[in-house]
């Protein structure tokens, strides 16, 4: 337990201006005691500058922040007693490990016992007794960073704000750190605030997630919810919709709505009420792209056209197969060259011809279709790989090509 524990932080309309960005706006958000929160987003959307206005290292524009009934956003960092950790681990490189780890009590005049005692309880539990007299320069990058941890939690923090603290380690290490840090926060009872751009990373650790685009909250919810039920085209790229293109509503009803992307039907959910003749954007994952076996097709009544309620089927080539243990990454080309990931454990290879199938409550359908990035839109060029989480801010009104991005399949 920290020594100046609060039962909730809660942010209220934060905002911060650059000139005329708005590098973050109207941040609404209540950190409850003990949570693990994560702010996800790709480059640029407003992460740091809000764990910067959260920190005191940046003033806010608009907003404010407080902690329990106390207005926090206008005391300055080192009145706010939260805890950092920085990508670069900004450790002291003449100070061995340990003297690293005890500078902040030092610098808070604690008596010596309760510097040493409090020193040792950190290095042991960031396990790094064996190192706790090198110096920084001696370490790897994981101990370096676990050592910026111990540095942080031997304080006691409120809060401890990461930034990023594991985008220089290897994807080994940076496992085992996501681990380590977890087991800190709970062994600690700490309240972590954590930027990443790494959904992953954000999906495992984390209880609750804020995904922002642009500096606006996109959504807020546990792994779970954001999973299951992106509400936004943006979140479920993130959330592994690797499958995203763009179609018009045709038929609504209760829970169901019918898309037709350029002759293709399909029934999804809507994530957002949708109304017909809307251009929306459609996501699917790619384990949710079945591959439907020879001859089962023709008995499945598979057919372009869908009805609210059934599965949507549609044929495509096999372009690229990459291995990946159990299953295969499979990339599969419709004939109006719309570029389509499929996961599967049926071996395949270039070349073959596919039918695949997706389940209605497994097919989302979101607002804003003229918005999805370039690497979306199925024109036949190669657009390379771009249309993965955290693509970029780079979007096209591919509106007014609706009918040419997938034109009419022959049944
Ligand atoms: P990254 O993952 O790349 O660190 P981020 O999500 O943390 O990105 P921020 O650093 O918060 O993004 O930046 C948000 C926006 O504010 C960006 O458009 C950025 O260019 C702008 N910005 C950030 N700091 C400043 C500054 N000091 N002066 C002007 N603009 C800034």
């Amino acid at each position: 337990m920290t020594d100046a524990a609060f039962r909730e932080l809660r942010l209220d309309g934060v905002g911060r201006r650059f000139g005329d960005t708005d590098a973050l706006v109207g941040l609404d958000l209540t950190i409850r005691q003990g949570e693990f929160i994560a702010l996800l987003g790709p480059s640029g959307c407003g992460k740091s500058t809000a764990l910067n206005c959260l920190a005191g290292l940046l003033p806010l524009t608009a907003g404010s922040i407080w902690q329990d009934d106390r207005r926090i956003d206008v005391l300055p960092p080192e009145r706010r007693g939260f805890g950092m950790v920085f990508q670069n681990y900004a450790l002291f490189p003449h100070l061995t490990v340990r003297r690293n780890i005890e500078f902040g009590l030092q610098m808070r005049r604690l008596p010596k016992a309760d510097v040493v005692r409090r020193t040792a309880a950190a290095v042991a539990l960031v396990h790094l007794e064996e190192h706790a007299g090198k110096l920084p320069g001696q370490l790897s990058g994981g101990q370096q960073q676990r050592v910026a941890i111990a540095r942080a939690v031997v304080l006691e923090p409120s809060l401890v704000l990461m930034d990023e603290p594991l985008s220089n380690l290897d994807a080994k290490l940076r496992l085992e750190m996501r681990t380590e840090i977890r087991r800190l926060h709970q062994s600690l009872g700490l309240t972590t605030v954590y930027v990443t751009h790494d959904q992953e990373e954000a999906l495992s650790m984390a209880d609750r997630l804020v995904v922002l685009r642009a500096g606006r909250v996109q959504q807020i919810g546990t792994a779970e919810e954001l999973h299951a039920r992106p509400r936004t085209w943006h979140v479920a790229d993130f959330m592994g919709f690797r499958n995203l293109f763009p179609a018009s509503v045709v038929e609504v009803s209760a829970e169901r709505v019918v898309v037709d992307a350029g002759g293709l039907r399909f029934a999804g959910v809507p994530a957002e009420p949708v109304t017909v003749g809307d251009w929306v954007a459609v996501g699917v994952r790619p384990e949710d792209l079945l591959v439907v076996p020879d001859g089962a097709a023709a008995a499945d009544g598979a057919s372009s056209a869908g009805s609210a309620g059934s599965a949507g089927v549609l044929t495509a080539t096999v372009s690229v197969v990459e291995y990946q243990g159990r299953e295969f990454a499979v990339e599969v080309r419709t004939t109006a060259g719309l570029r389509l990931h499929v996961r599967t454990p049926a071996r395949l290879v270039p070349g073959d011809g596919v039918t695949l199938r997706v389940e209605a409550d497994r097919l989302l359908v979101f607002p804003g279709g003229d918005h999805l990035p370039p690497a979306t839109a199925p024109l036949g060029e190669n657009t390379g790989d771009g249309g993965g989480a955290g693509s970029g801010p780079d979007v096209v009104d591919v509106r007014g090509r609706g009918s040419a991005l997938v034109p009419q399949e022959t049944p």
